[in-house]
């Protein structure tokens, strides 16, 4: 099967590459890269992206896909068809599902049941300890062959200190990167937003910024006695950013990613209650917020995620209090990019194509992902920088509902996405 991708604006930054070229797909993979005056094979289905940007396959490295235990919240389907509906033909489930992703038994089914939906690649996370409880290592060796690409106890962080050096220690041993969700719970217990003027106005529990960096530089520390690859989840206030950024000018091996609700809402979000403004990390307030604007900028934060985490309806409609933290995020993220970051001059949409896919296959070392290097797997996200359109929650792939941009207006978005050579997505566009 062939497919030409004809007259785009090529921008893949692995290969230095920024120029009109045609992009011919074959069996799967990226088989060459013609100018726009050559001629291609007569046999290839032609795919016209006059006036868009084609880049290589954006890789969300942080997702919850509810899959096995919670099917009602999410499923491995319907978060991939999620997944590609908002640009990503690769997502990587974190393994806090029920059981747990702790052994290579459920790894492999959760890449079995992707492949079934053939939507979005799915790449696995492993967890840290055996049923993320924090008391005894999981089986990290078997889980990487049977497809794990990293470990984790994102939803229940590694507790003390002596655990996740051992944790270190072994997933180096399987060149495995340790993502750590950091907050230190005897800091942050029972907080349900971010400590802060808004929360004592609110007379909301508070979760403080130390919580986040004090694990931060405990990660930070043992990353750099043991060697091994750390990447901090989700990362939200001024002070984690500024220790990962000193942490890497001494050459430690550590990576970060942020979200899109953390670099676009602050705490005055959750003004109104609504539970769609609770997540773990919380909204910080306006100064981190800046600091995590300057740190996109500056390259201190490596990767956009979205840690989608569908919640059904019927939790979230409970008082501020009792809701579950996480909102859904897969088909948002690449507009509030646009919205936040691209059209405000933050970045680029060379940077843009950077956080979201180059370095998302770096950090977790997909091999022949993350380029549109000759012979790579044909994973490729198409943009329309200038495409403006509504977000309608009510026509979310998604099985979950939990998100607060419903009806927000976006200029700019994926208006295709293609795995393995096929085109498993194109945006509807509708003339008003
Ligand atoms: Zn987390
Ligand atoms: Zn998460």
């Amino acid at each position: 099967m062939k497919l030409l991708i004809a007259n785009g604006h090529l921008i893949d930054p692995s290969e230095n590459q920024n120029s009109g070229k045609n992009l011919l797909l074959e069996d799967g993979k990226i088989a060459a890269w013609l100018n726009q005056n050559e001629n291609a094979p007569e046999d290839a289905e032609v795919f016209d992206a006059t006036g868009l940007i084609v880049a290589p396959g954006f890789i969300d490295l942080h997702v919850h896909l509810r899959e096995p235990g919670q099917e009602h919240k999410e499923t491995i389907a319907s978060g991939c068809a999620a997944a590609v509906a908002g640009g990503w033909t690769s997502v990587c489930p974190m393994p806090n599902t029920n059981p747990v992703n702790d052994n290579a038994a459920i790894t492999r089914y959760m890449i079995e049941q992707a492949e079934h939906a053939n939507l979005a690649n799915v790449f696995p996370v492993g967890a840290i300890t055996k049923s993320s409880d924090g008391a005894e290592l999981a089986e990290m060796g078997e889980m990487k062959a049977a497809g794990a690409v990293a470990v984790s106890d994102d939803g229940r962080p590694v507790p003390n200190a002596g655990m996740m050096r051992r944790a270190m220690e072994y997933a180096k041993d399987f060149d495995l990167p340790v993502v750590d969700h950091c907050e230190d719970k005897s800091l942050s217990s029972g907080g349900v937003m971010h400590e802060g003027k808004i929360s004592l106005l609110l007379g909301l529990k508070g979760m403080p910024a130390l919580a986040e960096e004090i694990d931060a530089v405990r990660d930070i520390i043992l990353a750099k006695e043991t060697g091994a690859r750390v990447h901090i989840a989700h990362i939200s206030t001024k002070g984690a950013i500024e220790i990962v950024r000193r942490a890497k000018n001494e050459n430690i091996n550590v990576t970060c990613e942020v979200t899109p609700h953390h670099f676009t809402l602050n705490d005055n979000a959750v003004e109104g209650y609504d539970t769609n403004t609770k997540m773990s990390p919380p909204l910080r307030s306006e100064e981190h917020l800046e600091a995590i604007l300057e740190a996109i900028k500056d390259s201190t934060i490596d990767a956009i995620a979205t840690d989608h985490a569908p919640h059904h309806s019927d939790e979230k409609a409970l008082e501020y209090d009792r809701a579950p933290f996480g909102i859904i995020g897969l088909e948002t993220a690449v507009g509030l990019a646009f919205k936040q970051l691209v059209h405000q001059g933050i970045i680029d949409l060379v940077r843009l194509i950077e956080l979201c896919s180059v370095n998302p296959a770096k950090i977790f070392k997909l091999k022949d992902r993350g380029t549109l290097r000759i012979g790579s797997v044909a994973d490729i996200t198409i943009l329309d920088p200038d495409l403006n359109w509504v977000y309608k929650i009510s026509e979310s792939k998604s099985k979950s509902k939990n998100s607060p941009f419903d009806g927000w207006e976006f200029q700019g978005a994926a208006v295709a996405t293609i795995v393995g050579g096929k085109i498993l997505f194109r945006k509807e566009i509708k003339e008003n």
